[in-house]
């Protein structure tokens, strides 16, 4: 039942997969027993070659079981294993009898491994008989997917990772990569570094860490990118530079898409105006393009994440195939995902609207999935994609709802609408690996998940790149992988000989039988080469690209290199895009946009438990432009509401020239449990792409206006807080337990009093002056310092670093104690905002090393050691040496 780790290349190394981005970096791991040693990257994984971003290599950080689920809850109290899948299958049948299989439905998430993914949608879609199956990849890249299959015939990327550092001109459109997908950046970043003539543009609203690298910063008006290739379509038709025979031999619809793009770009100067960028600027990124025979567009949720998502995804293949650059060394459109797994869920046909095995519910490919499986209830349409799931709930014609591997009370637009529709299903059931997010917090039934680490299975990267996840821990308590008690359910269901799998092997092993079921290379893809591999081959796979069969016996690279396509005609169609302009809904006078920040992932649940993760971005924020600030009167650091008619958000106000006037921007990583009110989706709604069910999450109206509260504070204890009887909150991990940054609108004093029952008995010092809110407390137990609380009129924050150290000591000193009370080290020691979190460099260092003559990056990192880890924070770092040459220069 438990996977056993697997067959280690040494007594005490595993090689697995990072479970973040869809980079799909290989892991290392060394351990003896439960105990684990530093990770480091995996030298001969293709997709990384040993380099880890700062989330991959703070992954050993994230293993102890705090917070863990680990035994299975009715209603809140423990339950036995059985107890909860019968309650499950019976619920599940009771449904079905009452209301047909239209009233369940399962959400999962782009973290399920593959064959956890394939057992819920083999039993959604074949054997309980609806297709109301989607997950959280929904959010991610749905918009790519229906881009591909209209140009396509199928859902195939059809470059790879080599070919992004192969290209002559790299384009990144709605993607910073330089924090989201930081190890193919610093590949890219790399390649250019070597081959400095390799042009890099970048098409964003907001100047990002990705500009580092960039020639050309296009900040385009959010939501032009369809009018941006549209217009680059018409320009590369009327300066002769289109591949005219290959549009010819091997595509459609190109007459009708230059006509649509002609009608939306009439000139150069008015698709400038419309994209509100210098009309120079973009002839030269024109030209850049029509004259780099080796060009990749890279692509993300910038793009995805759009009400018209899919026409943008088909506006920028229109150009690769117009070009005839797809499927060639260095020339493809690229749509990167977001999640670890999100093409292991478009591989098992994890979207409500797909079948397995990239098969659709056309007539011939359903007949053949419904007779592979042996299940003559195999869903007959379409389920509901992700927002219209949850309506349904709302109307109460979802009864049953499953939710693995995913926090939508966090991630959905109009997430406290969604809350309030799971309230309508007659009984929810959660799968994690955490007990406490704010999705199990409205759940009957609680199942405990494995965690990475624990579980055992493959992901597919965003080059189609298979690698294994391998287990090297034992699950926590009675935690359980997905697919077990998917399984479980399946057979109380009376599908035991359907769901007989012993090992996610044999899972795996159908799904590749699949795949080669009657493909005779009419489908992409083909596992047929994998098929039949022992337990001990499938713990060894190496990472391969699909497909693998007897023509690609060792995978393929690239697609569409022989010009064949997976269309009736085996033609790629241009597809006809009127560009769209933004339409926001009323609500405000700025456009919020939401994305990542360096070093977090999704809802924290796994970096939130990591120390050095929680410092580079500390607490929820939004970002202004500075004459948007002052016209608010807003300044840097001051708390803001940001509102709009569904929610208001609580958030810690940056200024930066970055971003556009009139634009903020909100990460979208703050939950419940580590923020009192940031959650973005709340504000989101829930407008949608008409062709993939794509929301918008870049382009919501809001509002924003200063809050003012009598005192703003921080505190570290060893113990966790919780409630905080204050206006605002936010939380993060230290080595020693956790710290808060704070304000209220209630007497300091007050607070203080509240708060301190939470903590032991101990000898408490304080310093108290009530007309200015000050309050100065701190509590040691037996000489250690086990809380210090810190409330002052203003934003004063004593310096963290310094704090955090003292926690370390054994026995505070009396120097320290009256350095504690007075509010300040005695000697002062900002370091400043982290900036390198691997070698803990803050910004006042590395600007205290600039002023001593360390003026460049390679300097600074043989002095500070800042930037010669994973290199996430070279763009930080060249930014704080640009900052210094200005001040010299002026
Ligand atoms: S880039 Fe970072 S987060 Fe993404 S897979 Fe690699 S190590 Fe993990």
């Amino acid at each position: 039942m438990n996977a056993p780790a697997s067959k280690p290349t040494t007594a005490s190394q595993t090689h697995t997969t990072c479970p973040y981005c869809g980079v799909g970096c290989g892991v290392t791991v060394q351990h003896t027993g439960q105990q684990v040693l530093p990770v480091s990257g995996s030298l001969s994984h293709p997709a990384n070659s040993g380099r880890l971003c700062v989330k991959g290599s703070a992954l050993h950080e994230t293993l102890n079981h705090d917070g863990r689920l680990v035994f299975p809850q009715l209603n809140g109290k423990h339950a036995s294993w059985d107890d909860a899948l019968n309650i499950i299958a019976d619920k599940i049948q009771q449904v079905i009898h009452t209301h047909g299989p239209q009233a369940v439905a399962f959400y999962g998430a782009g973290q399920m491994l593959t064959e956890d993914y394939y057992v819920a949608n083999k039993l959604m879609k074949g054997f309980i008989g609806s297709a109301n199956i989607d997950t959280n990849s929904r959010l991610c890249m749905a918009s790519a997917v229906v881009a591909h299959k209209r140009a396509f015939g199928s859902d195939t990327v059809p470059g790879c990772y080599e070919d992004l550092e192969l290209a002559d001109l790299l384009i990144f459109t709605g993607s910073n990569a330089a924090w989201a997908h930081p190890v193919l950046y610093q590949r890219i970043a790399a390649a250019k570094q070597q081959r400095p003539d390799m042009k890099i543009v970048v098409i964003d609203p907001r100047r990002t860490a990705t500009c580092d690298i960039a020639d050309l910063h296009l900040a385009i008006r959010p939501g032009t990118d369809a009018v941006l290739f549209n217009a680059l379509l018409v320009y590369l038709a009327d300066s002769g530079q289109l591949d005219e025979d290959f549009i010819a031999r091997h595509t459609d619809g190109f007459d009708a898409a230059l006509e649509q793009a002609r009608s939306d770009c009439q000139s150069l100067l008015q698709s400038a105006d419309t994209m509100d960028v210098d009309a120079a600027t973009l002839l030269q990124f024109f030209q850049w393009f029509a004259h780099t025979p080796r060009t990749v567009t890279l692509f993300s949720q910038g793009i995805n994440q759009s009400a018209s998502g899919s026409d943008k995804g088909n506006a920028i293949i229109n150009v690769h195939l117009a070009t005839g650059r797809i499927g060639k060394p260095g020339a493809t459109p690229f749509s990167i995902t977001g999640q670890p797994n999100a093409m292991g869920g478009r591989e098992v046909g994890g979207l409500a609207n797909q079948l397995a095995a990239h098969m659709d519910f056309s007539g011939s490919e359903r007949d053949l999935v419904r007779r592979f499986w042996n299940a003559p209830k195999l869903a007959e349409r379409p389920g509901l994609k992700a927002v219209d799931l949850f309506q349904a709930c709302a109307r109460g014609e979802i009864k049953f709802l499953w939710i693995m591997s995913t926090n939508p009370l966090v991630s959905m637009p109009d997430a406290d609408a969604v809350k309030a529709a799971m309230a309508q299903c007659e009984l929810v059931v959660v799968s994690d690996c955490m007990a406490d997010t704010d999705t199990t917090r409205v759940a009957q039934v609680l199942l405990p998940a494995a965690s990475w680490g624990e579980k055992n299975g493959t992901v597919t990267n965003s080059e189609r790149r298979i690698s294994r996840q391998r287990g090297f821990l034992p699950p926590p308590g009675e935690a359980r992988p997905d697919w077990w008690a998917i399984c479980e359910v399946a057979k109380r269901l009376g599908f035991a000989e359907a769901f007989a799998y012993q090992h996610p092997a044999d899972i795996f092993d159908e799904h590749a039988r699949l795949s080669a079921f009657e493909n005779n290379g009419q489908r992409d893809f083909d596992l047929s080469g994998l098929t039949g591999l022992s337990r001990y081959e499938y713990d060894a796979l190496k990472p391969v690209q699909w497909p693998v069969n007897d023509q690609y016996p060792h995978g393929r690279a690239r697609f569409f290199d022989d010009g064949r396509f997976y269309t009736d005609n085996q033609r790629a169609k241009f597809i006809t895009v009127a560009a769209q302009l933004p339409r926001p809904r009323s609500g405000g006078d700025l456009l919020m946009n939401t994305g990542r920040v360096r070093d977090h992932w999704h809802t924290m649940t796994r970096t939130g438990k990591a120390p050095r993760l929680a410092q580079h971005r500390s607490e929820p924020y939004a970002v202004f432009h500075p004459a948007d600030a002052a016209a608010r009167r807003i300044h840097a650091g001051q708390l803001v509401h940001i509102r709009n008619e569904r929610g208001t958000l609580l958030l810690r106000a940056s200024l930066s020239n970055e971003q556009r006037r009139g634009e903020i921007f909100v990460p979208m990583h703050w939950t419940s449990q580590f923020a009192s009110n940031a959650r973005m989706g709340t504000l989101i709604n829930n407008d949608c792409d008409p062709f993939s069910g794509q929301p918008e999450f870049k382009i919501t109206a809001v509002q924003a206006s200063p809050c003012t509260t009598r005192w703003q504070g921080m505190i570290l204890s060893r113990q966790p807080l919780h409630p905080l009887p204050c206006t605002y909150w936010a939380a993060g991990v230290t080595e020693q337990g956790w710290f808060y940054l704070i304000a209220g609108d209630n007497d300091a004093a007050d607070f203080v009093k509240d708060i301190q029952p939470q903590l032991p008995d101990g000898q408490w010092q304080a310093l108290s002056d009530p007309a200015q809110q000050h309050e100065r407390r701190v509590l040691l137990l037996a000489g250690k310092l086990e809380c210090v609380m810190m409330l002052h009129r203003k934003e004063r924050f004593l310096d963290r670093q310094w704090l955090q150290e003292r926690f370390a000591d054994e026995q505070i000193s009396a120097a320290d104690r009256m350095s504690l009370l007075a509010g300040r080290p005695a000697v002062h020691v900002d370091t400043g905002n982290m900036v390198c979190s691997c070698f803990q460099v803050g910004s006042k260092q590395i600007e205290h090393a600039l002023h001593a003559g360390h003026s460049t990056v390679a300097a600074l990192g043989q002095q500070l050691r800042c930037g010669t880890n994973c290199g996430s924070c070279i763009p930080e770092i060249k930014a704080l040496l640009q900052q210094a040459r200005c001040e010299v220069a002026l």
